[in-house]
């Protein structure tokens, strides 16, 4: 299927890791150009070497997303360097623990940032470029948001405004022909999951004990299966009519009856 992203920028957050990292591999097989959003972690320097010794260099620009005006900066960036951008994947984002009883109003807010924030503070100072390129924007949610998981209301919160704020912006960018959906994944064994496991008594035990609830193939969903759904619904040549949708990528584990498990 040909997505035609051929040259087509797109700006991934949280880029060179995990789900992130997935996507970016997905457009570059696509040639499009990619610029990586993120801040520096021996990961990120790992995949972007990795990317250049097999010659599908990726840019990348370090930002602390938590701040707006880094935001800021990293659009400027693509604005100057490339003059367009056709694609919005906002991704970079943690289950950051602040629950109810174990967190405060100020880690509440602080994870808001982390979080959520960003995703607007990204898409915002994309708009012009996207509107000119009747762009596509897909904001990765978390089957969180449908589900509650407990002890983590304020990434529960972004989650759900993301889903939110995916439906306000195809609603407000409908005249300008921006395309606006979210994929929501549910168990993806990213760096950011393993770091999780790895604080549980029996890593293996928990990773099996969660795959055994997986409906579809009791197993953890691909990095590349999300990306996948992304690069369709980044593509308008063949999602073109496809907007304001929650896409869940998750091996039927949210809808499916526990009887199947
Ligand atoms: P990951 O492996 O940690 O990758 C995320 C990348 O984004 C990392 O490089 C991270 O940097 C970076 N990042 C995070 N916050 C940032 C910030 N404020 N500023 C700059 N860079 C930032 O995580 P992932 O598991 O792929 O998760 C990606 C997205 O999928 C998140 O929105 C997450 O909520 C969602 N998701 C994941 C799962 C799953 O099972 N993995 C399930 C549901 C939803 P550091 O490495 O320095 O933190």
């Amino acid at each position: 299927m040909d997505l035609g992203l051929k040259g087509h920028v797109i700006v991934v957050t949280g880029g060179a890791s995990g789900i992130g990292e997935a996507v970016t591999r997905a457009c570059l097989d696509e040639d499009a150009k990619v610029v990586v959003v993120s801040r520096v972690s021996e990961n990120v320097e790992h995949f972007i070497e990795e990317m250049q010794r097999e010659e599908k260099p990726c840019d990348f620009i370090e930002s602390h997303l938590e701040d707006p005006a880094q935001c800021r900066r990293a659009v400027e960036y693509v604005q100057q360097k490339y003059g367009r951008l056709d694609g919005l994947v906002n991704n970079a984002g943690a289950n950051d623990g602040v629950g109810l009883a174990s967190g405060d109003p100020d880690r509440f807010l602080e994870s808001l940032r982390q979080n959520l924030v960003h995703y607007y503070a990204m898409a915002h100072y994309a708009l012009p470029m996207l509107k000119e390129a009747k762009g596509s924007i897909v904001n990765i949610s978390s089957k969180v948001a449908l589900t509650g998981q407990g002890g983590t209301s304020a990434y529960a919160a972004a989650k759900g405004a993301q889903l939110a704020l995916t439906r306000e912006w195809a609603a407000e960018l409908l005249p300008f022909g921006v395309r606006v959906n979210s994929v929501l994944p549910a168990e993806v064994l990213t760096p950011l999951y393993k770091r999780w496991l790895d604080t549980r008594d029996d890593p293996a035990a928990a990773l099996k004990s969660i795959t055994n609830k997986i409906p579809l193939g009791h197993r953890m969903t691909e990095g590349s299966e999300i990306a996948a759904m992304t690069v369709f619904l980044l593509s308008s040549k063949q999602s073109g009519h496809t907007t304001a949708q929650h896409l869940i990528v998750d091996g039927g584990y949210t809808h499916l009856d526990r009887a199947l498990t």
